[in-house]
């Protein structure tokens, strides 16, 4: 074979995968928003079929050998065809460990659990949702058999990173976190009620676009939707879809929610044209993924000079409900620490106690050491020693994300390091140029060309671990527990 030939067949390869993707997007797209309530069925068989083709595609022994080929020839290959072929190789021999029949299964497994998810959390009922959760991690124990089982639930969202790694992170931030919330705990909380008046959800679309366009972000090239859990959607750097919720009884679920998913948005779309249609297209891993949204929602969106920049325009958006507010009351709300039993709405500071607990269970699910009827208990145990607070029924506890019924087991620790990613790279960037007098004026094009330069340009060019070092230098969890401690003993008198 020659080398132009191999090439060819590569690019021919990648474009497929990504077709196969785009189809299973588009699906899942339709399904989340627009399609009718009792359609999952149809959807799922076509979601299995094509996650099969997809798999004997990539799988087939004449990619084994192409890839092969070019790994051999891999000095001849500049950076963006020898990361390709390594990408590539790395996922094949992940990949064909794993029996096409079993792989297929999963795919309807974890279709057919996110319903059932859905009726368990709505009836608060985790006995519902218990057998297929059983046979999620039955399956999850099985694939970590076919690797490394000491890496691979965290290594398929965060190469590089593993248990050690991470029981030390955490333990930094239980060490530094816990007393700062204890201390909170003994002083006076700000009035927020304010944030839960009548917003309805007409101007808060009308809110919505505003924020789009503060984030910079092209609607010609992203749009908004609405589901009941908000999350981005990417298909390529030029087609982007991020969705919200809107609660018209609390006006920053969405407001963050945007901004939250706006930062995604951003590192999709700042993707060089390079690499799409590759492998390496789409963010590097899921905690650097993180990182961007969680820069932009809590590091910008809920910083004072944000808030003071945006908060007269808001108060045009609502006027009737926001004309005897502050912007300092408006930032001191939105800041509020406060342990409480929902993730998504927890705040900046005790958001990482809530990863912990399910990094805690996670773990002791794929070892084998917690059976799966067990984790009500422990789920309610750990929500008592981390956050002081009681967990009154599964729906408000361990019932209520949907990770595990897609399958993502290993995923939740990603959030809680891209908070530290983060805060590493503000102190770096504050180093390099003028943050806040810009943002301060609601302008975030500097922040936005900073993170485009240091992260969103390379997409999986480079490995994870050295996009965080080329943005952060090296990971040093006290950076973001000094943030954290800064930012809180300000806001609270500490
Ligand atoms: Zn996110």
């Amino acid at each position: 074979m020659e080398l132009n030939e191999a090439l060819a067949k590569l690019a021919e390869l990648q474009k497929k995968m990504y077709a196969y993707n785009a189809a299973s997007s588009s699906l899942y797209l339709d399904g989340t928003t627009v399609a009718p309530k009792d359609t999952a069925e149809g959807r799922g068989v076509a979601l299995g079929i094509l996650a099969g083709e997809q798999h004997k595609l990539f799988s087939a022994p004449e990619v084994g050998e192409l890839l092969d080929f070019l790994w051999e020839h891999r000095d001849e290959l500049d950076q963006l065809h020898r990361r390709q072929a390594e990408e590539l190789r790395r996922s094949y021999a992940q990949l064909t460990r794993i029996p096409a029949d079993e792989y297929m299964e999963y795919a309807m497994l974890t279709n057919e659990a996110g319903d059932v998810w859905r009726r368990a959390k709505e009836k608060g009922d985790f006995e519902l949702f218990r057998p297929v959760l059983e046979k999620l991690v039955a399956f999850n124990i099985k694939f970590a058999g076919y690797y490394d089982s000491s890496k691979a639930l965290l290594n398929e969202y965060e190469r590089g990173v593993d248990t050690a790694y991470l029981d030390e992170f955490f333990a930094t931030l239980r060490e530094r976190i816990v007393p700062l919330i204890h201390a909170i705990g003994e002083k006076e909380q700000p009035d927020d009620s304010f944030l839960r008046r009548h917003y309805p959800a007409e101007a808060q679309r009308r809110f919505s676009d505003y924020l789009m366009e503060v984030l910079g972000l092209d609607r010609a090239h992203c749009t908004i939707g609405e589901t009941e859990h908000p999350y981005t959607l990417e298909f390529n750097n030029k087609d982007v879809r991020i969705t919200t919720h809107y609660d018209e009884d609390n006006v920053s679920f969405s407001m963050y929610s945007v901004i939250h998913e706006g930062g995604h948005a951003k590192y999709e779309l700042g993707i060089s044209d390079d690499v799409q249609y590759t492998c390496l297209a789409g963010g590097v891993s899921m905690g650097v993924h993180e990182s961007q949204s969680r820069f932009y929602e809590n590091l910008i969106g809920r910083s004072k000079p944000f808030v003071e920049a945006i908060f007269p325009r808001m108060q045009e958006f609502f006027p009737e409900q926001l004309q005897d507010v502050t912007a300092e009351q408006f930032y001191r709300a939105v800041n509020k620490a406060q342990p409480s039993l929902i993730r998504t709405e927890a705040d900046e500071l005790t958001y990482c106690l809530h990863i912990m607990v399910r990094y805690e269970i996670e773990k002791q699910l794929i070892s084998g050491k917690l059976a799966v009827k067990d984790v009500p208990d422990t789920w309610n145990r750990l929500y008592k020693e981390y956050l002081g607070i009681d967990v009154p029924n599964d729906r408000q506890g361990c019932l209520q994300d949907s990770h595990w019924s897609g399958g993502s087991f290993g995923y939740f620790p990603s959030y809680a390091l891209g908070s530290a990613y983060g805060a590493q790279m503000l102190k770096n960037m504050e180093r390099d140029m003028d943050v806040w007098g810009p943002v301060s004026r609601g302008d975030l094009s500097q922040v936005s060309g900073w993170l485009g330069e240091k992260v969103h340009k390379f997409g999986g060019l480079l490995e994870p671990a050295d996009v965080v070092k080329n943005a952060c230098g090296q990971f040093d969890p006290t950076v973001f527990a000094d943030y954290l401690e800064k930012k809180y003993s300000q806001l609270y008198g500490l």
